[in-house]
């Protein structure tokens, strides 16, 4: 029987970090991974342009058929997104739900966005009355923000703002022309236009190399320039001798001792859907927020009949996602005809417009605390207009070029706000090719986050105008599910009654189960998660290096061997 200190179900960003972290303190730890390990220089088609590719990029029509999205390309190995592991919706619930269950997870191919959550965040409920702080405050995780910014490498600058505390950076990417006008039509409005926080290596970095602005990163980065966990986070683990691997190894349940404690997970092997178990003395369960509920709502038994560490009903609960959204595209006339180069950085969020909303009085606008914008634009691969305009032949080309350098559009990012309505259980009746109940979800946009929807909308508008630019409209609200900023589901809190896990991320119930993704955090912000998935799991993983320390993850398995 193979038994180790701890099981860690994920290897992405959340699970990454516990694996590093508890394996450099000399625990022995086996990581289970849903999908198999990607290589790079076969599974990431980089360095070609659309007419390279036999379908121009988008892939053959079957497969086109089944793409996840943009990222889901003919740039990438087919299997390295999720399409087998089926999920369920309620009635009325739209949720799309791109997943990448290679060894990473989502961070061969996120969208690099990288700033702290801050005080104004915990203590928003003590601000303006909606809901409950969070149970840490920002000076006590302030320094693993710091620890993981060392780590991954963030590039920005200092901004001294109150809702997005300043941390560690390498130089930011430099700002593009369409930057420089859209910053100064911003300043006409208001609204601060400033170096994204961006985990994207301007500069060597702890031996990984500087980024060569190909412009491939949502189809995975071939030298490992930005922030991945199987470029940062992995090999640091394997080297230390104290990882054992098992890819295509897909968690069904967390199995417990006769106390109703984590003694292991049983697994299918996705490679011949043999059932397999695993035994540890504790279990860490990374697979991501929904998938992780979902792993702890199918591990019923006679001590948990509702899911495992269930006593307060709250597993699965309190669903958040970030409102999604292009609130506003067009041009800018000022840069016709200006000669076409590649300034986009492609995919890069070389700027980001921070919330500026409800800062020094959270009731200022209709809607409680604050989102922020995304800009996007530039010199394209593929430009994105050209059925906005007419004619044909030599001149539509040279329209086309014209046009080139001048698209700009703001994507909005929205936070949810906590509610009854929003959560994920387990369907009754589906499962999926495995044979686990799929998890299903019941999710629809609250008032609130429609409200800075509409703000966003007529802010756009004053902004282009502003700009000097040419305002052509507005989008409508993704899905949910797209941003996949997904929290909540084991929110942690003091409170045994009304949290799943503790302000370590220790479930209340099982005292050798951990939850280290965004299934803790209480609430989505108006920034993105990943950063603080990192910093809360490190904090996590060194909270379980301590219990091992004190002899408190005893186990009534076998021991090692
Ligand atoms: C295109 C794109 C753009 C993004 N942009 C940003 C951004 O700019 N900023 C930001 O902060 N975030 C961004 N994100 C989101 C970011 O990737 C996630 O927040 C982050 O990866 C979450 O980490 P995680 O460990 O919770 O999940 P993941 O990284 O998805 O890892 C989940 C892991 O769990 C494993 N797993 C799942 N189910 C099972 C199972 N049953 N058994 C075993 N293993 C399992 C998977 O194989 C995977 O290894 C983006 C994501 C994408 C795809
Ligand atoms: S742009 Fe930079 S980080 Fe992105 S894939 Fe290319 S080298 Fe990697």
């Amino acid at each position: 029987m193979d038994t180790y200190d701890v099981i860690v179900i994920g290897t992405g960003a959340g699970g990454g970090m516990a694996i590093k972290t508890l394996c450099e303190a000399g625990l022995k730890v086996c990581a289970l991974n849903a999908g198999r390990q990607l290589d790079p220089a076969k599974d990431f088609r980089h360095h070609r342009l659309p007419y390279d590719m036999k379908f121009r990029g988008f892939d053959s029509p079957e497969r086109r058929a089944q793409s996840v999205g943009y990222m889901d390309s003919e740039y990438v190995a087919p299997d390295a997104w999720e399409h087998e592991i089926a999920y369920a919706t309620a009635e009325g619930t739209r949720w799309t739900w791109p997943r990448s269950n290679a060894v990473g997870g989502k961070t061969n191919f996120w969208g690099r966005s990288a700033a702290r959550m801050a005080e104004i965040d915990f203590k928003a409920a003590s601000r303006d009355g909606f809901d409950v702080d969070w149970p840490i405050s920002y000076d006590e995780i302030a320094p693993y923000y710091t620890r993981v910014e060392e780590m991954i490498g963030v590039a920005s600058t200092i901004q001294n703002r109150t809702s997005n505390p300043d941390g560690r950076y390498l130089p930011p990417i430099s700002f593009r022309c369409l930057d420089h006008i859209i910053e100064a039509g911003a300043k006409k409005s208001g609204i601060p236009y400033l170096p994204d926080r961006i985990a994207q290596l301007t500069k060597e970095h702890q031996g990984h190399p500087p980024c060569h602005y190909c412009g491939n990163c949502t189809e995975g980065c071939d030298v490992g320039a930005f922030f991945s966990s199987p470029y940062f986070l992995l090999p640091t683990a394997h080297a230390t001798g104290n990882l054992e691997l098992r890819t295509n190894a897909v968690a069904r349940e967390i199995l417990v001792d006769s106390d109703g404690r984590a003694k292991g997970v049983a697994y299918i092997d996705r490679t011949n859907r043999a059932e397999r178990e695993v035994y540890a003395k504790a279990v860490v369960v990374a697979a991501s927020c929904a998938t992780t509920a979902q792993i702890m709502l199918n591990s019923k038994s006679r001590h948990w009949p509702s899911g495992i560490a269930n006593s307060s009903g709250q597993l699965g609960r309190n669903l958040c996602d970030h409102l999604y959204g292009t609130s506003g595209y067009g041009y800018l006339p000022q840069l016709l005809g200006q000669p076409s180069f590649p300034d986009n950085v492609s995919t890069a969020t070389v700027a980001w417009l921070p919330r500026w909303q409800n800062l020094d009085n959270p009731k200022q606008e209709k809607f409680i605390r604050g989102y922020s914008f995304y800009p996007g634009g530039g010199c394209d691969v593929f430009p994105s207009y050209y059925d906005d305009i007419e004619g044909f032949g030599a001149s539509y080309r040279a329209e086309i070029k014209r046009r080139y350098p001048t698209p700009v559009s703001f994507t909005v990012q929205a936070p949810s706000q906590r509610s009854d309505q929003n959560f994920v259980d387990i369907d009754p009746i589906k499962k999926d090719v495995f044979g686990n109940p799929q998890v299903r979800f019941h999710f629809a946009w609250d008032e609130n986050t429609m409200k800075m929807w509409e703000h966003s909308v007529q802010v756009c508008k004053e902004l282009f105008h502003n700009m000097g630019g040419v305002y052509q409209g507005h989008g409508e609200p993704e899905s949910p599910g797209w941003s996949l900023h997904e929290t909540g589901t084991c929110r942690m809190g003091n409170d045994p009654q009304h949290f799943v896990t503790n302000r370590f991320g220790q479930t209340h119930d099982v005292p050798n189960l951990y939850a280290c993704d965004a299934s803790v955090l209480l609430n989505c912000t108006d920034k993105t998660t990943t950063l603080s998935v990192l910093a809360f799991s490190l904090r996590t993983s060194e909270y379980i290096v301590n219990q091992f320390k004190a002899g408190s993850q005893t186990s009534t398995v076998p021991s090692r061997g």
